[in-house]
């Protein structure tokens, strides 16, 4: 049988000692531990909706996997393992030799087990990620705990997957097809931050889900966003598009009270971080540049839309 040829062939690696039963049975077993939380999600990535045709498919493994581990993150969480549910045209040896090589390479560099899902044939390319994850019971961070006067913070830099998906082949694409999850970061933000999201959609609107989870307002300096060299040399109007409107970012924004963020500017993080604006009262976004206010229309990705 085909299926259970692909399964073990490509997704039936050995797994880690934390998980109780992996690939081979009807579900798999994991025992939680004491006192945490399971924290869970799922992505899909359609082929020539989510990433082009062509993409290389270690990239589309990888990427499969980041965008969940970035969702583990978001909540402060440590992830643990994910399940594959994926639906395949035809069955090229190629494609998933390299598939399942960059899907185990992002497992292995965040210490995540594959430990099960579905292998099914259809039309279109289609691969759904569940990501499990643990946190300490009530310790997560959510969306709706931004107060006035924290600071709003965002990892990395953005716009680049963006940018790069418009100008193909530049350097930036590495931003576009190997997005990094920032699982160290996300930990560490446990117990500090107010309120945390990831930023898939455009760090404008995916602020703006914290924002309204919050029943609050946030100012940005546009002088303050942290934006590549290369989209530097672009017009102004046109950088603030990329970075504050651009999808597939995958870094965390975050607000935090200023007395968090001292503790959390005395920690070794993986990720630079910049302060880009503050929690206010007044409802809604609003941004400055050199102080005087600035006023800006943006709209990130929409699905439906
Ligand atoms: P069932 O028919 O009971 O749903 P399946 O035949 O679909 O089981 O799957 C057999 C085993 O292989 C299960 O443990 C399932 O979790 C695993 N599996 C199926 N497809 C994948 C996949 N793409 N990646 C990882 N594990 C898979
Ligand atoms: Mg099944």
């Amino acid at each position: 049988m085909a299926e259970f040829s692909i399964i073990d062939t490509y997704f039936n690696r050995q797994i880690n000692s934390s998980v109780d039963l992996g690939v081979g049975d009807d579900s798999a077993l994991l025992t939680p531990p004491p006192n945490q939380q399971l924290v869970i999600c799922a992505d899909t990535l359609v082929a020539g909706r989510h990433f082009p045709l062509d993409t290389n498919p270690h990239a589309i493994g990888w990427k499969s996997v980041a965008v969940n581990l970035s969702d583990i993150a978001a909540m402060g969480a440590k992830p643990h393992s994910i399940l594959l549910a994926l639906s395949l045209p035809q069955i090229d040896h190629d494609w998933l030799k390299g598939f399942s090589q960059g899907l185990y390479d992002c497992c292995d560099q965040f210490g995540v087990s594959l430990i099960g899902g579905d292998t099914t044939q259809s039309p279109h390319l289609t691969i759904s990620v569940t990501a499990l994850g643990w946190i300490e019971a009530g310790q997560a961070v959510t969306r709706s705990g931004a107060q006035i006067g924290d600071y709003v913070c965002v990892s990395g830099q953005v716009g680049d997957a963006a940018y790069a998906l418009q100008h193909l082949g530049h350097h930036l694409q590495k931003r576009l097809d190997y997005p990094t999850p920032r699982c160290q970061l996300g930990q560490k933000l446990k117990g500090l931050a107010s309120s945390m999201i990831d930023i898939s959609d455009g760090l404008a609107q995916d602020l703006g889900h914290i924002l309204k989870a919050s029943h609050v307002g946030a100012t940005l300096d546009l002088d303050q966003l942290p934006i590549d060299a290369a989209l530097k040399k672009l017009q102004q109007e046109k950088q603030w598009q990329y970075a504050l409107a651009g999808g597939d970012d995958y870094e965390l924004c975050f607000t935090i009270s200023p007395q968090n963020y001292e503790k959390l500017l005395q920690q070794q993080l993986d990720v630079d971080i910049t302060r880009i604006g503050k929690i206010a009262q007044e409802k809604g976004l609003t941004f400055v540049q050199n102080g005087v206010d600035h006023s800006l229309q943006f709209h990130g990705y929409q699905h439906f839309a």
